[in-house]
């Protein structure tokens, strides 16, 4: 699934072949993915000039004066910016053309989304899906104190906690495994009995380990392709995760499998107390 590295190593990807570009042509094969497509989603895009692209949590955003183009890739979503006269595939869904290049999704699973969010509406930021989503964990809202203060009356445990995405979006299953392992934390502890100093290392191990995926060119890549058609990244070296029964890299440990929430949770039980 793709996590929001992948998202923002996708947009980082297609930014530079979408901004200041004037939409010529939209192309729907498809009734909708996870959700039906906007109703005359041509009409309300053709003609127009794309100012900006953005991302929040797992949603890439293409900017207009008008609205904004909400993306989600889903389970197996990915884009590519292709030549506008290279002929679809059968699960490509959905093509913004700009002259003689277009964005096109593909996503197998169709568990992905496209939509419409006018800016009469007010700032895309209180659109349905976007309002309950935690703070990015890459700008400066993030913080130990913020997870500290988020956490006080949450006593589920803190690998949930960070997965449910609701104080911190982008902290996915591998990733909440790989961070609480560089924090020492064990992933059971209720997170309200976590102190400010454990949430220091805790914030500082999400903005690492994300950083280095985004750096890497995203982490989770099976069913991701990168933007010129290639998948060449490699897969990080995890400490924990997917390494159930094989030596903790720091003490040799075997490292442990735990399920959390239907998800499986790797740890250390001697370096994670
Ligand atoms: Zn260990």
């Amino acid at each position: 699934m793709p996590e929001l590295p992948e998202v923002e190593v996708t947009r980082r990807g297609v930014a530079p072949h979408l901004e200041g570009q004037v939409v010529t042509g939209v192309t729907l094969r498809h009734t909708g993915l996870r959700w039906p497509f906007p109703a005359g989603l041509a009409q309300t895009l053709v003609g127009h000039t794309v100012r900006s692209t953005g991302r929040r949590g797992k949603y890439l955003l293409i900017n207009f004066d008008h609205g904004t183009l909400i993306i989600h890739l889903g389970m197996s979503g990915h884009l590519r910016i292709l030549p506008s006269d290279v002929l679809p595939k059968k699960h490509d869904h959905f093509d913004l053309q700009t002259g003689s290049q277009l964005l096109r999704l593909s996503d197998p699973r169709r568990f992905g989304a496209v939509l419409w969010h006018a800016a009469e509406d007010g700032s895309v930021e209180n659109h349905l899906l976007l309002r309950t989503l935690g703070v990015e964990p890459l700008e400066a809202a993030f913080s130990a104190q913020w997870l500290y203060q988020q956490t006080r009356k949450r006593s589920s445990a803190i690998k949930q906690v960070l997965l449910a995405g609701d104080i911190v979006v982008g902290v996915g299953n591998i990733y909440a495994s790989e961070s609480l392992f560089q924090a020492r934390i064990n992933p059971k502890t209720p997170a309200h009995r976590i102190g400010l100093a454990r949430y220091e290392r805790l914030a500082e191990a999400i903005r690492q380990i994300l950083a280095a995926a985004i750096e890497q060119g995203g982490s989770t890549l099976k069913d991701f392709i990168g933007v010129n058609g290639q998948s060449g990244y490699f897969q990080q070296n995890y400490f924990t995760y997917a390494r159930a029964g094989e030596p903790c890299r720091i003490c040799k440990t075997p490292i442990r499998q735990i399920i959390q929430g239907q998800r499986s949770t790797f740890y250390c039980p001697n370096c994670q107390k």
